[in-house]
């Protein structure tokens, strides 16, 4: 096989990235914007030892599972790859990625729960951070390009609300007529570099926050007021200084311009505080779907005594706390814990504890102290659980553990690793917090043997 070469072929599969999959000559091609069940030619773009990367040279037949992209730059932008598919196909193609990882990788054969899709589709996000250009003289923002930092203005974002797309329009031109000037990456130069917005999904509080090379403090002053009155929902305006050539957004000192410093929200039913530091799911309802699936998992009592490992600003311990004897926390970023305790305090909740390190060696000390949890509750990073978590919870023999991923790769190996010591998943359930990308998340059920 060659590059340049043409070859019909049928879209068979779907990779957990997105691209479809045909078959050509015995090898896998890889095949983006594809659908399950098209016929089409396909022309190599680049070839590998065992497989392939095509783009689509001619649609022949298209899948029934097609339907017309309604975002205009969904070709170009990096963010979506499931707009131009029936929200079913979406769904289905998700639910087989947890069913293939758990097959594959992990060996296991648990009892599969159907997923649960987020019917809204769109506006989920409750945060965005749009890269902002100079474009012909005047500000752009958007969304990069695929595999590059070119941006592709976008201000109607499909995945964010109308809101954010209207605040930004009217904030360009203001920004402008500010003098405040586009970063420019190549250059080191300029001023703005992201516009980060995030909304309280229940109070619909919003923060507005400046990622600056350099403060642009006494440049907006005077429009802050205008920003606020056309959108009075706007209840803090920031700015965070970042200096340095990183692809990382925020820099490490925010200043209030105007209002507070955070946003109030509620998760579950607690109320939060949200900074643009805080770690927080974008998607407020889904993520409430999920932790209520990973509460009837955890099948609590009353007296329970509930460990939760990678708790991050602890939402999930918390949604569960009235239920239970006791919470302990868990998590690594000190910020975080600090989020925690205060949304703790917050709630009212009285009887959870945070603590601040790594989830195996927190969990080992837990162990040493004698603290035996009913529960478990894991919500691990993208690379999953270290061996000397899985070790630590285990050694304390909880009766149930819950994970919970945003990695059915790294969940099927880290349940195997689980069913090797008697732990054996029970039931699994794929969750879309991600509607349009390829992201899934999954809730796993172990229990010990009796
Ligand atoms: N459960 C939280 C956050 C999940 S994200 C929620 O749903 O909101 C995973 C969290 O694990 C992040 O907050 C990250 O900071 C934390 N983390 C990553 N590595 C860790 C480690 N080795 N020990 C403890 N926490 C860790």
């Amino acid at each position: 096989m060659q590059k340049n070469e043409i070859y019909e072929a049928q879209i068979t599969g779907m990779t957990t990235e997105g691209a479809g999959v045909c078959r050509i000559d015995g090898m896998a091609v890889f095949v983006p914007m594809t659908a399950v069940g098209d016929c089409l030619r396909v022309r190599i773009v680049k070839v590998l030892k065992s497989y392939a990367f095509g783009i689509v040279e001619e649609l022949l037949h298209p899948s029934q599972e097609r339907v017309e992209p309604d975002c205009p730059v969904f070709r170009q932008c990096g963010g979506c790859v499931f707009r131009h598919v029936t929200y079913e196909a979406e769904l289905q193609y998700k639910e087989q990625f947890v069913r293939d990882a758990f097959a594959r990788i992990g060996g296991l054969d648990p009892e599969f729960e159907p997923i649960l899709g987020d019917e809204s589709r769109c506006g989920y996000r409750n945060k965005a951070q749009y890269p902002v250009a100079e474009q012909d003289g005047h500000l752009v923002c958007g969304f990069y390009a695929k595999h590059s930092h070119r941006i592709i203005p976008c201000t109607h974002c499909k995945l964010q609300p109308d809101r954010f797309g209207e605040l930004l329009e009217f904030l360009l031109p203001v920004l402008e007529r500010c003098g405040v000037t586009a970063y420019d990456e190549q250059k080191h130069a300029g001023e703005l570099r992201h516009i980060y917005i995030r909304q309280g999904y229940h109070s619909g509080e919003m923060l507005l926050c400046l990622v600056v090379r350099r403060s642009v403090k006494k440049k907006v002053a005077a429009a802050l007021g205008e920003i606020c009155s056309a959108f009075p929902e706007v209840v803090s305006i920031s700015e965070s200084v970042n200096p340095d050539r990183t692809n990382v957004i925020l820099g490490k000192q925010l200043s209030v311009l105007w209002g507070t410093e955070t946003i109030r929200d509620t998760m579950c039913g607690n109320a939060v505080s949200l900074s643009p530091h805080s770690f927080y799911q974008v998607n407020t309802p889904q993520a409430e779907r999920l932790y209520g699936i990973g509460t009837a998992y955890a099948d609590l009592h009353g007296a329970e005594t509930l460990l939760d490992l990678y708790c991050g600003a602890g939402t999930i311990g918390l949604s569960m706390a009235s239920r239970i004897g006791k919470l302990i926390g868990v998590e690594v970023i000190p910020q975080a814990v600090e989020n925690a305790r205060r949304n703790a305090a917050e709630a009212g909740i009285r009887n959870a504890e945070f603590r601040c390190g790594d989830a195996g060696m927190i969990a080992a000390q837990l162990a040493e102290e004698g603290i035996r949890p009913d529960v478990v509750i894991l919500d691990p990073p993208r690379k999953g659980c270290d061996k000397a978590a899985i070790d630590a919870v285990v050694s304390m023999a909880p009766s149930r553990i819950v994970m919970i991923s945003c990695n059915p790769a790294t969940a099927a190996r880290d349940a195997r690793a689980f069913s090797g010591y008697g732990y054996t998943p029970e039931r699994v359930r794929a969750v879309d917090l991600f509607p349009g990308t390829a992201h899934v998340e999954c809730v796993v059920l172990m229990s010990r043997k009796k």
